[in-house]
């Protein structure tokens, strides 16, 4: 199969020749000419197969007829996160060169300025997160009637309960008549069945069983002790042996960790960066960038780099826990392994991961070996100088170091895991001050600090209606932790149509 065999326009199939691409793959050869010929698509394969393309070089093929109005868009990607939709947005420059396409990258974290520009200008294919989406149609400069193509990739996840009221609503703004695509490795079957409401008589291509782990990946568990310094110690372990490094991105399931685990690593003589949604949007750029360039081999990251990310060289993934939505692990390790390339991902599990494990191996269909002794047959832990969330050290010992620190009684836990772990790993730590909190700012009423609420911390889940009001909710204030000033719990009359929600990872729906 040639890509000259798809019915692709001769300029794009130029573009390919001119990416280096000499086949199809398999998504794309069967989703390509479906695209073509205007099908709904609801197309399933696996991490690091070529899904851009097979979307991307189909809608430039279709785009080469007519041309865009001023703040019409004909064509619009959604995406679950700033940094995928910027990838997506490369992709399209790489693959349209030569051709005259206006695209428009709309995300939130940078200004309006130069999108609202490119919009008034005309565009063809417009890439966005959906709170962003939404906040320019509200501010009236944006109109979605023109939409012929609609894509969102990702698609379980902008189905899942986070994203699905901007989903929902943005189906609703573009015509009825449009053709719509849906693209994951991952797609649960309730999820799937919700795929019905938004696609008009889809072809379904699953070229392989959903959730179904790239086959270049060679996938270990490494059993720890629980306690978080066992585990850093096994992860430097793994980083130290794991042969043919060349980089790798660790995940953490809390944002919380991912700054201790960085921070632990860096004092280490790692030389590592940190990626996670309560960043702002120029450090997340700006760890994103370094790792992509080779700058620095390291990235740990909370699960908002786990879909979509192709940065075609990351030889390993480590999973400093399991995560707790089994999907979640089939797009963390598809970070490596893309594109045909062999890639490497170890599982560090403790008896807390468990439950976690038997999930992910249930989803994937399959048993991960375990690199060394399993967790029966782990030696016992010398190590386990103090337990977890909490000091051994007497309280008050620390301030009596007069350090000039608050009490350690007084010190929120958070803070103290922080603490503690630098003390272990020897690591000295320049938390970020508390951010004050925004007197105005509505408050986090009887809601346990986000960082430890221990479920889908990362995932979007909020209301549409509140996604509007920026102002209600922010990042969790550093160090806080259970020490919330009275001020900010008070309860306070909420807009009628505002909701409480859990707090998402992006920010993409509240910034700006
Ligand atoms: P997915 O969305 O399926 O996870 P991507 O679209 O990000 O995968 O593509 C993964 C990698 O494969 C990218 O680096 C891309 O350049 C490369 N790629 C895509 N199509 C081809 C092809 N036909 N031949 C070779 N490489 C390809
Ligand atoms: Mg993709």
């Amino acid at each position: 199969m040639s890509f000259s065999d798809l019915g692709l326009s001769q300029k794009v199939l130029d573009a390919v020749t001119a990416t280096g691409y000499t086949e199809p793959t398999p998504i794309q050869a069967q989703a390509i000419p479906e695209i073509l010929a205007r099908r709904d698509l609801l197309g399933i394969a696996q991490t690091g197969t070529g899904k851009t393309a097979a979307f991307t070089l189909p809608m430039m093929t279709l785009l080469e007829q007519g041309r865009a109005r001023a703040r019409m868009p004909r064509t619009l990607i959604l995406e679950p996160t700033r940094e995928l939709a910027a990838q997506v947005e490369e992709s399209f420059n790489k693959y349209s060169v030569g051709q005259r396409l206006n695209v428009a990258l709309l995300i939130g974290g940078v200004s309006f300025g130069d999108q609202d520009m490119k919009i008034t200008r005309g565009v063809d294919v417009l890439i966005a997160t959906p709170g962003r989406l939404l906040d320019h149609f509200e501010r009236g400069k944006l109109l979605l009637t023109g939409i012929e193509i609609l894509v969102i990739d990702e698609a379980d996840r902008m189905l899942d309960m986070g994203f699905i009221p901007d989903i929902e609503r943005i189906c609703k703004l573009v015509p009825f008549t449009r053709q719509t695509l849906f693209f994951s490795a991952t797609m649960a079957p309730e999820i799937q069945r919700l795929t019905e409401t938004f696609l008009h008589n889809p072809v379904r291509i699953e070229v392989a069983r959903q959730s179904t782990t790239a086959s270049t990946i060679t996938q270990r568990l490494v059993a720890s002790h629980s306690h978080a310094g066992a585990k850093r110690e096994t992860l430097r372990r793994l980083i130290r042996d794991a042969e043919e490094l060349q980089n790798g991105i660790i995940f953490c399931n809390r944002k919380s960790d991912v700054h201790i685990v960085y921070k632990s690593l860096s004092k280490h003589g790692f030389n590592v960066a940190a990626l996670h949604g309560d960043m702002d949007q120029r450090s997340r750029m700006a760890a994103l960038e370094a790792f992509r360039n080779g700058t620095v081999p390291l990235l740990v990251a909370s699960d908002v780099a786990a879909r979509g990310l192709d940065i075609p060289e990351v030889s390993h993934v480590f999973n400093f826990d399991a995560p707790h939505h089994a999907e979640d692990y089939v797009h963390r390790i598809g970070r490596t392994g893309r594109a045909g390339r062999k890639g490497t991902a170890y599982t560090i599990v403790s008896e807390a991961d468990a439950k976690s494990l038997a999930a992910i191996e249930h989803l994937i269909k399959s048993k991960i070996e375990f690199d060394g002794p399993d967790l029966a047959n782990l030696p016992p832990d010398e190590g386990e100088r103090r337990p977890e969330r909490k000091s051994s050290r007497p309280r008050g010992e620390r301030s009596e170091r007069g350090r000039g620190r608050r009490e350690e009684g007084k010190r929120p836990q958070r803070e103290i895991d922080i603490l503690a772990a630098a003390d272990e790993d020897n690591v000295e730590v320049t938390e970020k001050p508390p951010r004050a909190p925004r007197p105005e700012r509505a408050p986090r009423a009887e809601r346990a600090p986000r960082e430890d609420r221990p479920e889908r911390a990362e995932r979007p889940r909020r209301d549409d209606r509140r996604s509007r009001d920026r102002d209600e909710d922010g990042p969790t204030p550093m160090g806080l932790g259970d020490h919330v000033p009275s001020f900010m719990l008070r309860s306070v009359k909420l807009p009628p149509k505002t909701v409480e929600v859990d707090e998402p990872e992006t920010a993409d729906h509240r910034e700006d």
